[in-house]
């Protein structure tokens, strides 16, 4: 493929050729690449936290840790564990007419692999699918966000002295670039950004015919049935929620509560908030990420205001960072019941009936998460077969995207495809089908003609 197709990624061009000439990299190959992604973000953990701290002007450590550093090296830890089981050939059944004969599923690299990133989770979400495709044998070409641009540079650089140029490779920019990347010819594109995005997203791949994982974003409902103490609900619904200043793509979106009990649950939360964030722990509190971000999630607030909602806060010195906020009352139709929030405002909506809640739900795009707090089997099942999601935590949020063992993603709006794990090693392999006839072939032995073969066959 010449240079001349992609003057403005001439990497690709190099990662390209070196995945059709080294095509096969085997398991030690493997497993050393994932040691060696390891190896850069465990030496330069501190650089890469303060680094993302400036993106947001103020996002705690603790949180790059914990949210980011931890599950990132966790997943390390579990492909390379896995990763010789997941390789295996899988041998498959074969069928009367063609034995004796082997069928046989092997799992090969697609090739090279383009990621987009989003800036809210900015190293794990650009590296948590790098570990799928190096674990697969891929080699990838990483866009990560241009709001988080410290980080970006961070990145690219760490990667360029870490791996080698035709292994993996950074491209940064803002949206032009982003646009002329999508439009490469990858074997594979993972996106993970808005579904606004992933929808221009999958059309630039459409043209190579590149498929797509894609992980976007939605609302996702947290239903808190009738038997399920409050106080246990908001400490869970809390820590999904003003994590990140509620920049999570997972994040609970809005509450569903049983009339007559939002104003308590209303009081546990911020009794909650009140204890996760005491006054003046700004530095414990992440910033939105740019004053856009912020002016959008301000205007949404006036206008439920405007239309009578009631909004409550907690006491506490929040400086110039954006308080979480509890809205009772948000009309439907306004901006906090029908778009993604994804900033520390959480509406309270009431339901009559779990009937009505999950119709409230289903009304709705599919949401990427779904969080069911209730001790009831009867009210567990109706939430878990009455509404679909991506994926599910019961009675805590957030937690399901921490199982390595689990698939990853979105359904419907939410998403396209899932990855970690073997769900990952497997969407970033081919899934190759082999036959082989034995020596003796029946179905070769009896024909052509097939006369004999089809008397015996369709019955
Ligand atoms: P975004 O869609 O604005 O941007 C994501 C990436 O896409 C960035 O790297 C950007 O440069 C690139 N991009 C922008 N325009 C593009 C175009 N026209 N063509 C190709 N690429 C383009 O998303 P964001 O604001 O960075 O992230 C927030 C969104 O991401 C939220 O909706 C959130 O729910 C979602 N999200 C989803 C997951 C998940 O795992 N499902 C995780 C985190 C965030």
């Amino acid at each position: 493929m010449p240079d001349a197709d992609h003057p403005e990624f001439p990497a690709f061009h190099v990662i390209h050729d070196a995945s059709r000439r080294d095509r096969l990299p085997d398991l030690a190959t493997r497993k050393d690449r994932l040691a060696t992604l390891r190896r850069m973000v465990v030496e330069n953990r501190d650089d890469i936290a303060r680094t993302i701290d400036a993106d947001f002007g103020g996002r705690p450590r603790h949180e790059t840790e914990l949210l980011e550093i931890v599950p990132l090296l966790n997943a390390l830890r579990h492909s390379a564990r896995h990763l010789k089981r997941w390789m295996r050939d899988q041998r498959r059944h074969v069928a009367w007419p063609f034995q004796p004969g082997a069928a046989w599923v092997r799992h090969e690299p697609l090739g090279v692999v383009g990621i987009i990133s989003p800036w809210n989770y900015p190293l794990f979400l650009a590296l948590g699918p790098l570990v799928d495709v190096l674990a697969a044998g891929n080699r990838a070409m990483i866009k990560p966000s241009e709001l988080t641009p410290g980080f970006s540079d961070l990145l690219q650089r760490l990667i360029a002295r870490y791996f080698a140029a035709d292994l993996v490779t950074v491209e940064t920019g803002g949206v032009e670039v982003a646009q002329a990347f999508s439009a490469l010819p990858f074997d594979h594109l993972i996106f993970t950004g808005s579904t606004e995005v992933g929808r221009k997203v999958m059309q630039a791949a459409a043209a190579n015919l590149t498929p797509v994982t894609l992980e976007l974003g939605g609302k996702s409902p947290a239903v808190v049935a009738p038997d399920y103490p409050l106080d246990k609900a908001a400490r869970s619904i809390v820590l999904g929620k003003f994590t990140n200043a509620g920049q999570t793509c997972i994040a609970p979106d809005y509450v569903l509560v049983p009339e007559g009990q939002a104003e308590a649950l209303a009081h546990a939360l911020i009794a909650r908030i009140e204890a996760a964030y005491p006054a003046g722990a700004r530095k414990d509190y992440a910033n939105i990420v740019t004053a856009r971000h912020r002016s959008r999630l301000v205007a949404a607030l006036d206008e439920a205001q405007a239309a009578g909602a009631t909004l409550l806060r907690p006491a506490g010195d929040y400086g110039d960072r954006l308080p979480p906020t509890l809205v009772i009352g948000a009309p439907e139709d306004s901006l906090l019941l029908s778009e993604e929030i994804f900033g520390p405002i959480l509406p309270l909506v009431s339901y009559r009936s779990l009937d009505e809640a999950l119709a409230f739900i289903n009304s709705r795009s599919r949401p990427l998460a779904l969080y069911a707090f209730t001790n009831d089997r009867q009210a567990r099942a109706t939430i878990l077969d009455g509404a679909i999601s991506g994926g599910v935590t019961l009675n805590g949020t957030l937690l399901h995207v921490a199982q390595d063992d689990l698939p990853f993603g979105g359904v419907g709006d939410s998403g396209i495809g899932a990855y970690h794990g073997r769900a990952g090693f497997r969407r970033m392999s081919h899934a190759r089908a082999v036959y082989k006839p034995g020596l003796f072939n029946a179905f070769e032995a009896l024909g052509p003609p097939f006369g004999k073969l089809a008397d015996l066959t369709i019955r």
